[in-house]
């Protein structure tokens, strides 16, 4: 058996272990089971891939995404490496092919789906061969509040049982310390070490601009910052890809669209000259991305407001992955939002999911109203705290119009206090707004001391005071509890008149959109 230093060198062709690589794969060589959060790029991968190679047996990857296992497999045996996946994809000689492989001892690493690895057949199978670990990617898939839930991975805590001896590795991009418990708790994981990986990209300079005139704001950004460079600009629609694109070539740029309506060849086409040349500039749904690795992408460019903070993250994760300066710039809109919260309640799905896909959507909205340093703000999303402002972002270099709003946020503070945090945001604005509203007659919330005491403010406003406070995490929206707001620890100072807020300026117009589409 190869060490692993030497398998990362000659399998793979690196030289050294990246972050916290080498001490995942130690504790996995050694038996023990592991948790592992790390963002997209941060290198998974190789953490099971290693050990799987350097242990005796088989590697059994348990993977959601059919067409990343295929990918992932490929570039393994182009490496040289014995690896294979079955899932349903597959001609039922090949599979049993494969099969024949396992059960000689002639792979290193077999990818399966969640529903293939549970047939009783394949775990007998398993059963048979000596298997080195089992490798639970895309984690947080088991997250029954999470976007991205899979019933079939909470059945994984059977591999727990049955094979005692074989150590785990669970690993997810994407998880807060609710879904990181959950994730150790379903998937049987009570021992497991955990390695936290931060999720801070500091090369990546985050701009997040209202849309004036998008396509000028584009072409002025590329024009006096980026010129020459590869990147990807992303649009919510497939029609608006192609026409940016279009237009993009019209100014004189390389520029090539991608999307899943594109037949297939186009598209492998498109993907290929933004890897091999120069300057190409991709403009793209979300379709693009998924497993592309590109170092050199100088920039990302949202024309359309991302769903979640975690898109957002992941899409303009893509810049910079050299380590060299990259900026990702947001350009958004009021009207994003109305369009995107009709498609999160036209979406299917429960209630409940409907209600997750908005708050994930106001989070975003909230990163794009804060005054304060956006990195910040987009850490504390993914649980981390970064000490400073970063010095590295629009808000920090070029600080926002804002308005002092201690005595707005208190009023909201104590109105959430008063109604006994268990109502949304609409409700308790029209509590402070004074409204004679039914729900707020027929709950007696007329007669609290904080009724009417913010007439003075439109709804519009008092929801941007909502989500700011929300995004800077002095309240929550549960979403357990039909998106009741409720305070935090943080906010006792605010309420105490101890501490002060300053509050971004909504520009006039977005006031008057969204107070059209929200009441
Ligand atoms: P993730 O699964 O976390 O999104 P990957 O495992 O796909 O990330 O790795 C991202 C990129 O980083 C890949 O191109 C991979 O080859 C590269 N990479 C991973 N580990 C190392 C390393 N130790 N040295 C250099 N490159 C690495
Ligand atoms: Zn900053």
């Amino acid at each position: 058996m190869s060490s692993p230093q030497s398998i990362l060198e000659h399998t793979f062709g690196y030289t050294e272990f990246r972050g916290p690589q080498r001490e995942i794969i130690d504790t996995v060589m050694g038996g023990h089971d592991a948790l592992v959060l790390m963002p997209t790029g941060g290198g998974k991968s190789l953490c099971y891939q290693i050990p799987a190679l350097a242990r005796e047996g088989c590697g059994v990857v348990i993977s959601p995404l059919i067409a990343l296992m295929q990918d992932q497999v490929e570039a393994l045996c182009a490496a040289g490496v014995r690896a294979a996946f079955l899932n349903s994809s597959l001609p039922p000689e090949r599979a049993q092919q494969i099969e024949q492989a396992l059960l000689d001892g002639e792979l290193d690493l077999l990818y399966l789906a969640p529903e293939r690895l549970l047939q009783p057949r394949t775990l007998e199978l398993l059963q048979r061969v000596q298997l080195s670990l089992f490798a639970i990617d895309e984690a947080h898939c088991v997250s029954q509040w999470g976007h991205d839930f899979r019933a079939d991975y909470l059945h994984l805590n059977c591999l727990h049982e049955q094979f005692p001896s074989v150590p785990r590795i669970a690993l997810t991009a994407t998880a807060d310390r609710r879904t990181r418990a959950e994730i150790a708790q379903r998937l049987d994981l009570a021992d497991a070490r955990h390695f936290v990986s931060s999720f801070d990209r500091p090369n990546i300079r985050y701009r997040i601009a209202q849309k004036d005139n998008p396509r000028r704001q584009l072409l002025d950004f590329i024009r006096s910052e980026q010129p020459g460079n590869s990147g990807i600009v992303y649009c919510l629609s497939r029609n608006k890809v192609e026409n940016t694109a279009d237009w993009l070539c019209q100014q004189g740029f390389k520029a090539l669209p991608y999307h899943a309506g594109l037949p297939a060849d186009l598209r492998a086409e498109h993907q290929r000259r933004f890897l091999r040349e120069d300057g190409v500039i991709v403009v793209a749904t979300i379709a693009f991305g998924m497993g592309i690795d590109k170092p050199d992408v100088r920039f990302v460019a949202h024309l359309d407001l991302p769903k979640s903070i975690e898109a957002y993250y992941q899409e303009t994760g893509r810049a910079g992955r050299d380590g060299d300066p990259a900026t990702a710039l947001l350009l958004y809109g009021l009207e994003d939002v109305v369009k995107l919260g009709q498609m999160a309640a036209n979406s299917d799905g429960s209630d409940e999911h409907r209600r997750q896909e908005r708050n994930r959507l106001n989070a975003m909205l909230g990163l794009c109203e804060i005054t304060t340093c956006r990195r910040q703000a987009l850490l504390r999303y993914f649980a981390e705290e970064l000490p400073e402002p970063c010095g590295n972002c629009d808000t920090c270099l070029e600080p926002p119009q804002t308005w002092d709003g201690t005595e707005a946020a208190a009023k909201l503070l104590s109105c959430v206090y008063r109604t006994g945090q268990r109502f949304g945001a609409s409700h308790v604005i029209d509590v402070l707004r004074g409204s004679t509203s039914e729900k707020v007659l027929k709950f007696g919330h007329d007669q609290l001391s904080t009724y009417g005491i913010g007439s003075d403010r439109s709804t519009a406003d008092w929801r941007g005071v909502v989500r700011q406070l929300v995004v800077r995490g002095y309240l929550e929206v549960n979403s357990e509890a039909f998106g009741a707001l409720q305070l935090t620890e943080a906010c006792r100072s605010l309420l105490r008149g101890e501490e002060k807020i300053q509050l971004r300026k909504l520009p006039s117009r977005s006031r008057q959109t969204e107070s059209r589409t929200t009441n």
